[in-house]
């Protein structure tokens, strides 16, 4: 097969991506933006030895699972990847994935797995987004989102995942730049100031928080800008900038100055009040997260007995709203910020029972372990790229009855669920959650218990 050549194909899986996957003469072609049971037509894009990227030349027999795109950009943003499929499908698709990380990464064969736990609101769930600021082909400053795996900008000024009143920040954003001539940022000379316009809010209290990102300290004409976005951005609570001077993808910098207002936002999370800084992490979804803590506080199975301990605990957000059913909560967590946040949020709530300790998981986890700390349930809710193996290691040392492993990636989770199977525990219930409708990720929940209960004395 070589590029450009057309071929017909039948679209038979999905990748963790959300690529479509067929293939024609025993060799594996991806599909961007195609369905399961698509008959195709498809240009050769790209070739390799072992796989080709195609493109959609003619969509001959749709998938019966499609459904009409309602978004101008999504075959060109890297953002949705499920727009042209009925929801029910995507979740389908979701749960099977999850299925496969258990049985192929964790070759576990009977899996304890719950139905997905679906969204009400498909679209306008997100209450964060972070959109590149660069210049169109004409020299034009533009806002928007990446291209799929590329640093291409495109324009975007009403994103559906997105919260309505963001499109107010945006547009006084735009008035601003135009007027003040402020420089954007250049990845490739690393000139100009401007690098992304990132928004938040509290979807529950309808605060919202508007961050500059900036390659230096302060902008032109700051009090015009603040100006523009008090009077188009609704719940106003906070401006602040970010300055990030270096040669990074990663898109926030280590500096803050609050420009106007508060330097966070509160949220409402399952009957708590919580401040979000803008450099803690929060659930996107506040909805789903809901129902995703829910489920946690549920497989905790806590009576006021017990010692919790939240590892990698962000804001404290999990911990806090099980703590009441809880003896002792302890959270760890390596951001600075976020910890500030968490003890804040216990004082707010009143909670007089929990403790936050500012560190990595793995060695903070140690040192409580040899300080003798015996947590009864320990919740584990790191990054995508799961957890260190030593914390793994320290979490069976330390002998809980129940771990609660929440997760936003199915093959780290599978596999790490598997070295604790390895160590002495039960796998005893997969709940998948989507917490990012119309987008390749879904969440999931899983309870293990010891498996030898009575051999271990506590
Ligand atoms: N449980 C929280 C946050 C989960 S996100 C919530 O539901 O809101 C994962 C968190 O792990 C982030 O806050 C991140 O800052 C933190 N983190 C990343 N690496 C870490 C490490 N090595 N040790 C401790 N925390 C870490």
């Amino acid at each position: 097969m070589k590029k450009n050549d057309l071929i017909p194909l039948t679209i038979t899986g999905i990748t963790s991506e959300g690529s479509g996957v067929g293939r024609h003469d025993g060799m594996v072609i991806f599909v961007a933006n195609s369905a399961v049971g698509d008959e195709l037509t498809v240009r050769i894009i790209k070739t390799s030895k072992t796989y080709c990227i195609g493109k959609i030349e003619t969509i001959d027999t749709p998938s019966p699972q499609r459904i009409d795109s309602d978004c101008p950009v999504f075959t060109q943003c890297g953002g949705c990847v499920f727009r042209h499929i009925s929801y029910e499908s995507e979740l389908a698709l979701k749960q099977q994935r999850v299925a496969d990380a258990f049985q192929r990464v964790g070759g576990f064969s009977t899996l304890p797995l719950q139905p997905i736990v679906g969204a009400k609101k498909t679209d306008r769930y997100r209450n964060k987004a972070q959109l590149p600021i660069g210049r169109n082909r004409d020299g034009q400053p533009i806002l928007g989102f990446y291209a799929n795996r590329t640093h291409r900008i495109v324009s975007c000024n009403d994103c559906a995942l997105q919260p309505v009143e963001f499109q107010g920040a945006i547009q006084a954003f735009q008035q601003w730049l135009l007027s003040s001539g402020e420089t954007i940022y250049d990845e490739t000379t690393h000139q100009g100031k401007l690098r992304h316009l990132y928004l938040r809010e509290g979807s529950k209290t309808g605060e919202r928080m508007v961050c500059i990102v900036a390659n230096g300290t302060s902008l032109r004409k700051e009090s015009q800008l603040i100006q523009l976005l008090r009077e188009q951005v609704p719940g106003l609570q906070s401006v602040v900038l970010n300055t990030n001077r270096d040669k990074t993808n990663v898109i926030l910098g280590k500096e803050y100055r609050t420009l106007w207002g508060s330097d966070t936002i509160t949220d409402e999370l399952c009957g708590l009040r919580f401040q979000i800084a803008p450099a803690s992490f929060y659930q996107v979804n506040r909805d789903q997260a809901e129902r995703l803590y829910e489920i946690a506080a549920d497989d905790s199975a806590l009576t006021g007995e017990e010692i919790l301990l939240d590892l990698y605990c962000g804001t404290g957000t999990i911990g806090l709203t099980m703590a009441h059913k809880a003896k002792q909560l302890i959270g760890v967590e390596i951001i600075p910020e976020a910890i500030e946040n968490a003890k804040e949020n216990a004082r707010q709530n009143h909670i007089q029972n929990s403790e936050f300790f500012c560190g990595d998981a793995g060695k903070a986890a140690r040192t409580l372990q040899k300080r003798g700390l015996r947590p009864h349930v320990v919740i584990l809710d790191p990054p995508r790229k799961g957890c260190s193996p030593d914390v793994l290691e320290t979490v069976c040392q330390m002998a809980p009855d129940r771990i609660v492993y929440v997760s936003c990636d199915p093959a780290t989770l599978a596999r790490d669920v598997k070295l604790l199977c390895e160590k002495g525990y039960a796998l005893q219930k997969i709940t998948p959650v989507d917490l990012f409708p119309r987008t390749s990720h879904v969440e999931t929940v899983c309870l293990l218990s010891r498996a030898k209960m009575n051999t271990t004395v506590r």
